[in-house]
C-alpha cells in the first residue's frame, strides 16, 4: 500500500483543564474521503485546528506526504498543499466573491493576472460565475458555504479538510453540495470530512473515524462503523 498523504500520531490538546484531543491516532489514504464524526465537543474541529497550524499540539505529530509539518505555521502548511474550511465561515464581507478567492489564489501564485485567472476557474466551478462581483456579506448560506469552498481550493490543495461545510443547507443544497465534493475527488483531491449528518458521511465516505471526548471511538468503512455499539451509545446517549 502506498504511503498514507496523512498521519496524525498520538495528537493531544489541552485546553486549561479539558482534553479536547487525547492521543488521537489516524492516517489519511491518496485519493479517499475520510468522515470524521462525533458529538458536539468531540474535539473534531480542534483536530483540524492542530492539523492546519491554527493551534500546535501539547504531544504528538502530523505528517504529510511523510514529511513532519507540525509546529509550523497555517500559511506554510497551505502552501504544502493541505488546505482546509472554517466551520463558520469568514469571507472578508466587504470583498467581492472573486476578490475573496484571489486571496486563497495568491498564496501559490504572486502574479496578479494568474491569481485572478486562477480565482475565476474556481468560483465558476463552485457554481458562483454569476455572482463574482457580489459583496461577500449578501451571499446567502450556501453561497457562503460555495465561497469559502472556492477559496480553499484556490490553494491548489492536494488534501482538504471541510469542517461542517455542508451546515445549515436544506435537503436540496445538501445533494448540490455532495455533488461539488464528489466533483473536487474527481479532481484528484483527498478530503477529510466533518459532518454530523449520518446520512451524508453513509453516501459520500470511504472510511469513517468516530471521535469522542477527544479520542478515537471506532473506525472503519461507514457500514460497520454505524453499527458499532459504542459508537450508537456514544450518540444516543446512555
Ligand atoms: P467539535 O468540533 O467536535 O464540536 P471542538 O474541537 O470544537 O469540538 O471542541 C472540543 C472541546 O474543546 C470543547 O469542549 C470546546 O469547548 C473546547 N475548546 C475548543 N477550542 C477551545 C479554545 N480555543 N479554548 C478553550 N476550549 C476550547
Ligand atoms: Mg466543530
Amino acid at each position: 500500500m502506498s504511503q498514507p498523504i496523512l498521519e496524525v500520531n498520538h495528537l493531544s490538546k489541552r485546553f486549561r483543564g479539558l482534553l479536547a484531543v487525547n492521543d488521537l491516532s489516524f492516517h489519511v489514504n491518496k485519493g479517499e474521503i475520510l468522515g470524521v464524526i462525533g458529538p458536539n465537543g468531540a474535539g473534531k474541529s480542534t483536530t483540524f485546528n492542530l492539523i492546519t497550524g491554527v493551534y500546535s499540539p501539547d504531544t504528538g505529530e502530523v505528517k504529510l506526504n511523510g514529511q513532519n509539518i507540525t509546529g509550523l505555521s497555517p500559511n506554510e502548511i497551505c502552501k504544502k498543499g493541505l488546505s482546509r474550511t472554517f466551520q463558520v465561515t469568514r469571507p472578508f464581507g466587504d470583498m467581492t466573491v472573486l476578490q475573496n478567492v484571489m486571496v486563497g489564489a495568491f498564496l501559490n501564485t504572486p502574479n496578479p493576472r494568474r491569481a485572478e485567472q486562477q480565482a475565476l476557474e474556481m468560483v465558476e466551478f463552485v457554481g458562483l460565475g454569476d455572482k463574482k462581483h457580489a459583496v461577500a456579506r449578501t451571499l446567502s448560506i450556501i453561497d457562503q458555504r460555495r465561497l469559502e469552498f472556492a477559496r480553499s481550493l484556490a490553494t491548489e490543495p492536494a488534501l482538504l479538510l471541510l469542517d461542517e461545510a455542508l451546515a445549515g443547507l436544506n435537503a436540496m443544497e445538501v445533494e448540490e453540495a455532495i455533488e461539488l465534493i464528489w466533483k473536487v475527488k474527481d479532481a484528484g483531491v483527498t478530503l477529510v470530512v466533518i459532518e454530523h449528518v449520518m446520512k451524508v458521511i453513509n453516501t459520500i465516505s470511504n472510511r469513517v473515524v468516530v471521535l469522542n471526548f477527544g479520542a478515537k471511538l471506532a473506525e472503519g468503512v461507514p457500514k460497520e462503523v454505524m453499527n458499532n455499539s459504542a459508537v450508537i451509545e456514544a450518540y444516543l446517549g446512555k
